[in-house]
């Protein structure tokens, strides 16, 4: 475990609900819209942004996404890029502002906040934590409920959950079966997995049944791999 793992799993002894209070204040520096390599974006944040620019999908996840293998989940993600010349995010505009402010990524909506997901008993929960900075001020009250204002918490929530349940099923699948691949059709999968997973959407349709879908086409796609080396393995 890393040292923000580390951080990550104390903080989540103190989750906070949607109404529950924090203390923050934003002063708007846009200091952690520079140099960031750890904002992660989701297939929702991706066709938002599709959506806000008016440019197709793959042509947004060309020019703003980066897709890499999770270290230790072995899931393919995305993070935004940040501009090579200055490190700061191409969405900022010089006044520091974000000039996609309806259409952020989440984890930039949330920000300090993080938001977590954890699975029971086939029931998902959705939690956040105040992440620890040395920003801002501590003497206004919110809740994540308020916090994430225009940007539809109960949409967003359900979304979080959705892919959340895809992630965690999905990855603990490509962990079992990669080793099991020639190094060449392992790429291949998760080249694969990776086009269902962030590129398969209709933008201006609803995201949701659309990513269930997604999850569905990416799980069969193992089992039809899985089945492919039993047969190879009895013959
Ligand atoms: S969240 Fe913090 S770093 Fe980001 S703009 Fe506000 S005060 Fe600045
Ligand atoms: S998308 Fe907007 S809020 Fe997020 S890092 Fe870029 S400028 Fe900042």
């Amino acid at each position: 475990m890393n040292d923000r793992q580390k951080m990550v799993e104390e903080l989540m002894h103190h989750p906070l609900k949607s109404d529950d209070e924090f203390l923050f204040r934003c002063d708007q520096c846009g200091e952690c819209c520079k140099d960031r390599a750890d904002i992660l974006l989701s297939p929702f944040d991706l066709c938002r942004i599709s959506k806000a620019l008016e440019e197709p999908l793959p042509d947004a996840m060309d020019k703003y996404g980066f897709l890499f293998l999770g270290e230790t989940s072995k899931f393919p993600l995305v993070s935004l890029v940040m501009r090579e010349d200055n490190g700061r995010c191409p969405f900022l505009n010089d006044d520091n502002r974000c000039g996609i402010h309806m259409y952020k990524p989440s984890v930039c909506a949330l920000f300090p906040l993080g938001r977590c997901a954890s699975r029971q008993n086939d029931r998902t929960d959705i939690f956040y934590i105040l992440q620890p900075t040395d920003c801002g001020y501590d003497d206004e009250i919110h809740t994540p409920r308020e916090w994430m204002g225009g940007f539809n918490l109960e949409e967003s929530e359900q979304w979080f959950a959705a892919w959340q349940d895809i992630v965690m099923e999905i990855s603990e699948r490509i962990r079992e079966i990669l080793p099991k691949l020639p190094g060449e059709l392992g790429n291949e999968m998760l080249s694969g997995i990776a086009q269902i997973l962030y590129l398969r959407y209709h933008v201006d349709q609803p995201l949701l049944p659309q990513v269930k879908e997604n999850g569905i086409l990416a799980g069969k796609m193992i089992s039809m791999l899985e089945n492919t080396i039993m047969t190879y393995q009895k013959s």
